[in-house]
């Protein structure tokens, strides 16, 4: 791994870089305090497969800071899953809960396999054994688990079962992303991709340009690139490449991100898909657009790539797709980035409405839920563009951690070092 490609030394990177910009005095031993994980769970799971052998599973969960709220932040399940990965992710939780000011902390999980390589059974014990491994750190109040890559509202359901069962009681909240029938949100599936459409959508008025006709980029097809492909090309802009681990496509008429959709649903991929030439991960995101969605994993965009990006904005869906040398090029060559801890960040505020609607034992409508995240987002946005002229900040990703660092230094303040 080259350096610029461990996640949890760009997330402290990130850190360090805003740090220098915060409006107030800020005590360097708080922003150390700031940049490490309080504390995390290294555990191994050993599961009975199908055909009568065991295999054991190395999982995580890191809970990174806990002063604005309960730590919050999915569970991913992916071969490359490793220790910093998730302190990484769990930091960028917290960051990312702070912008769009819910009240949370921020962790993260993983369990390092492959789930193509298994049957559901398999994934079903692998997943109640994680549960049964975290049961005495989650909670509604403590730390609230939820999705991420290669993990859905099946895998949120197993995790609320699991936890309720050994509990002896009901607790929805202790888990988001949950399928509507247990407990879940209406919007909850579609809110990470809703909120990179939103993110985009405020970029391009206040770049002054019109979405409408613009030609899009979207690079990763699982929930949250999907769902941006849909929701962009319904604000009128033309989706020309899409992509996913297995290769892309670019159409320079435009695709349809529905049909595509379905497409990747029957085939397993988007490659192949009949009309359109089929390019590599790097052809796209080298493409002459007007906007670039990284929506795979973090590092998508080294710092030699970001030379070659041709695009004018880019909106991060993913978490950490773009390393910080990659950023300074970008921010040299005047490329505009929406960073994932604002663009994304519909996800985790529509598990925080699931989690008010739980513990309300309430629903609400999907268009209720659509519209609070459009103003949690929208409102979002702007506190960025404000810290940005105000503070005369060089970038959006700085003035994110700026307000966001700024609203955990003082919620770490006032609770005091204790003990
Ligand atoms: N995994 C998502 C993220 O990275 C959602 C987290 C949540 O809903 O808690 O933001």
């Amino acid at each position: 791994m080259a350096s610029d490609e461990n996640p949890f030394a760009n997330l402290q990177e990130q850190i360090d870089d805003a740090a220098s910009y915060l409006p107030s005095d800020v005590n360097a031993d708080v922003i150390t305090r700031l940049k490490n994980p309080e504390r995390v769970l290294e555990t191994n799971l050993t599961v009975d497969m199908d055909d009568g052998s065991l295999e054991t599973f190395t999982a995580y969960r890191s809970q990174f800071n806990g002063d604005r709220g309960p730590y919050k932040g999915g569970i991913r399940y992916h071969p490359n899953v490793s220790r910093d990965e998730v302190k990484a992710l769990s930091g960028w939780m917290v960051y990312k809960c702070a912008v769009v000011d819910i009240p949370y902390g921020g962790a993260k999980g993983g369990i390092v396999v492959d789930p193509s390589e298994y049957s559901a059974d398999e994934i079903e014990r692998l997943t109640r054994s994680f549960a049964e491994e975290l049961r005495p750190i989650i909670g509604e109040d403590q730390d609230i688990p939820a999705p991420d890559v290669n993990t859905g509202q099946r895998e949120m359901n197993w995790i609320k079962s699991t936890y309720e069962t050994l509990e002896h009681t009901t607790e929805p909240g202790v888990v988001t992303g949950k399928g509507i029938e247990n407990g879940g949100s209406e919007g909850r599936v579609e809110a990470t991709g809703r909120s990179v459409m939103l993110a985009a959508r405020e970029l391009f008025d206040y770049l002054d340009t019109d979405i409408e006709g613009a030609t899009v980029a979207v690079q990763g097809y699982g929930n949250a690139g999907s769902v941006a492909a849909t929701l962009i090309d319904d604000l009128g802009a033309s989706v020309v490449a899409v992509s996913d681990s297995s290769g892309g496509i670019h159409d320079a008429d435009g695709l349809d991100p529905r049909a595509v959709k379905e497409f990747k649903n029957e085939t397993g991929s988007v490659a192949d898909y009949e009309g359109a030439e089929n390019v590599t991960n790097d052809d796209l995101l080298t493409l002459d657009v007007d906007l670039l969605v990284p929506a795979a994993l973090e590092n998508a965009v080294d710092e030699a790539l970001a030379r070659d990006v041709q695009a004018d904005a880019v909106v991060e869906a993913a978490n950490g797709p773009i390393t910080p040398d990659a950023d300074d090029v970008l921010r040299e060559r005047d490329v505009t980035v929406i960073p994932d801890i604002l663009a994304n960040a519909g996800g985790v505020t529509v598990s925080y409405f699931e989690w008010v609607q739980n513990r309300q034992r309430f629903s609400w409508s999907e268009e209720r839920v659509n519209d609070e995240l459009e103003t949690v987002i929208v409102d979002a946005f702007d506190g960025l563009v404000e810290a940005k002229e105000t503070l005369d900040l060089p970038s959006f990703r700085i003035a994110a951690y700026v307000v966001a660092i700024q609203r955990v230094v003082d919620a770490y303040t006032g609770n005091g070092n204790w003990p």
